[in-house]
C-alpha cells in the first residue's frame, strides 16, 4: 500500500455470497450467507481537526476533503458516501484521514459496499473506542447506507461481513439478528462453489429493488400481518383472490424461499448436498420467475452449469445483472467455466469472470505495516 498514511488502525471486512435466502431479509426471513475470502482494507488515523480525507486504490486514489460538520445525509456523491455514511451513523466528533484499498469486485453482487462499510465501521469502533456490538455495527452501517447513500438494503450483507467465521455458513435470522453458525465444509466434500459474474452492472440505488420491497409491503399492509415471515404458504394461498398478480408473486418468492433457507440448514447438517442443490436450483427459479430480477446472462450461466453438472445454480445479490453461483463437483469446474464461456459468446454476451471461495472470516483488525 502506499505512504500517503502511517495508520493508527487497519481493519478489513469481506464480501459475501448467499448460498441461500434472496431479498426475503426486510421481509424478517432467514438467509443463510457466507463471507468470501476476498476483502475490503480499511486504514485509518485520527487528526487532530475535524477534516476527514478519504481516497481509495479502486477509485484512482483521488483525494475526497470534508469535515465532520459538513455530513448530510441525502447529499450529493459518488463511492464516498458510503464511507462518510459510516462517520456519520457511528457519531464519530473527530476528524479522520482514511485509505481504501481491497480485492471484493464492485458491483458484482458480492457485497463490496457492505465490506467497504464494515471494514470502515469496524475500524472506527476500534480507533475511537467506541464499544459498539457487531449487532450494533451492523445496524449502523445498514443506516449509513440506507439513510446517507439512499440505498434501501437489508441487514444480511452487512451482518455476515461482520460475524462470518470460515468454514461455516452464518443462518442470520432477519426479525432478531440473531445468529447461528452452519458447518459448511466444501472442500471436505469434494465441493467448490462456483461463482459467475456476468459482468453486467446493476443500479440498485433507483432500480427495481425499491419497487419489489414496495410490493411485498404492500401485501403485508393489506393482509395486516407484521412481516411476510408471519405468512405461511397455505395462508398466502387464500388470499390469492386479494392480491394484485404482481404482489401475488413477489409474496410467493418470499414465503417459498424462507422455507427453502430452513430446509438448506436441515440438507447442510445431514451433509446431503444433493438436496442442497436442489433448493439452490428452486431458488433460482423463483427470483427468475415470481420475483423477477433475473436477466438473460444470470440465466443463461444457470441453465449452462446445471445442464454440465453442477450440484445447483442460482443467481445471487440484487438482480438484473452481478454474479450467478454454482455448487460444483472440484473436478468439474473447469469444464463448468468453459461451458459458460462458450454458451456467453454464443449469445454474444460479454466475457464472464469467475471465482472461487471457501467460507472465510468476517471483519477483524490487521496488523500495522
Ligand atoms: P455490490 O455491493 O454488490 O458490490 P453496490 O452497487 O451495492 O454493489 O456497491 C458498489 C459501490 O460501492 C461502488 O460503486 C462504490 O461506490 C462502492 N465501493 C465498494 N467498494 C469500494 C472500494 N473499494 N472503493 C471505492 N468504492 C467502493
Ligand atoms: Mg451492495
Amino acid at each position: 500500500m502506499s505512504d500517503w498514511l502511517a495508520p493508527d488502525v487497519i481493519a478489513s471486512a469481506p464480501g459475501r455470497v448467499n448460498l441461500i435466502g434472496e431479498h426475503i431479509d426486510f421481509s424478517q426471513g432467514f438467509v443463510l450467507p457466507f463471507a468470501i475470502a476476498d476483502r475490503t482494507y480499511a486504514r485509518i488515523r485520527k487528526r487532530g481537526d475535524q477534516i476527514i480525507r478519504i481516497r481509495s486504490a479502486q477509485r484512482s486514489n483521488d483525494i475526497i476533503t470534508t469535515s465532520i460538520n459538513q455530513l448530510a445525509p441525502g447529499s450529493d456523491g459518488d463511492w464516498e458516501q458510503y464511507v462518510l455514511g459510516v462517520i456519520w451513523a457511528l457519531g464519530i466528533q473527530n476528524g479522520v484521514d482514511i485509505e481504501i484499498d481491497g480485492h471484493v469486485p464492485l458491483g458484482a453482487g458480492l457485497s463490496s459496499s457492505a465490506a467497504l462499510e464494515c471494514a470502515v465501521a469496524f475500524a472506527l469502533n476500534n480507533l475511537f473506542a467506541c464499544g459498539y456490538s457487531l449487532k450494533e455495527l451492523a445496524l449502523l452501517a445498514q443506516k449509513a447506507e440506507n439513510k446517507y447513500v439512499g440505498v434501501p438494503c437489508g441487514i444480511m450483507d452487512q451482518s455476515v461481513s461482520l460475524m462470518a467465521k470460515s468454514g461455516s455458513a452464518l443462518l442470520l435470522d432477519c426479525r432478531d439478528l440473531e445468529t447461528r453458525l452452519i458447518p459448511f465444509d466444501l472442500a471436505a466434500s469434494g465441493l467448490q462453489l462456483l461463482i459467475i459474474d456476468t459482468q453486467v452492472q446493476h443500479a440498485l440505488v433507483d432500480g427495481g429493488y425499491a419497487q419489489r420491497r414496495q410490493s411485498c409491503e404492500s401485501v403485508v399492509e393489506k393482509l395486516a400481518i407484521v412481516s411476510l415471515r408471519d405468512l405461511s404458504y397455505s395462508e398466502l394461498e387464500e388470499t390469492k383472490n386479494l392480491l394484485p398478480e404482481e404482489e401475488y408473486k413477489r409474496a410467493r418468492h418470499s414465503v417459498t424461499e424462507i422455507a427453502r433457507v430452513l430446509k438448506a440448514v436441515d440438507a447442510l447438517t445431514n451433509k446431503d448436498f444433493t438436496a442442497l442443490g436442489q433448493l439452490i436450483n428452486e431458488s433460482h427459479r423463483s427470483l427468475r420467475d415470481d420475483y423477477e430480477v433475473s436477466c438473460p446472462e444470470l440465466n443463461c450461466a444457470v441453465d449452462t452449469a446445471i445442464s454440465i453438472g453442477a450440484v445447483g445454480a442460482r443467481m445471487v445479490g440484487g438482480g438484473f445483472g452481478g454474479s450467478a453461483i454454482a455448487l460444483v463437483k472440484t473436478g468439474e469446474i473447469a469444464s463448468i467455466q468453459s461451458a459458460i464461456k462458450e454458451a456467453f459468446a454464443r449469445s454474444g454476451f460479454d466475457v464472464p469472470r469467475f471465482f472461487t471461495s471457501l467460507p472465510s472470516d468476517g471483519a477483524r483488525i490487521e496488523p500495522l505495516t
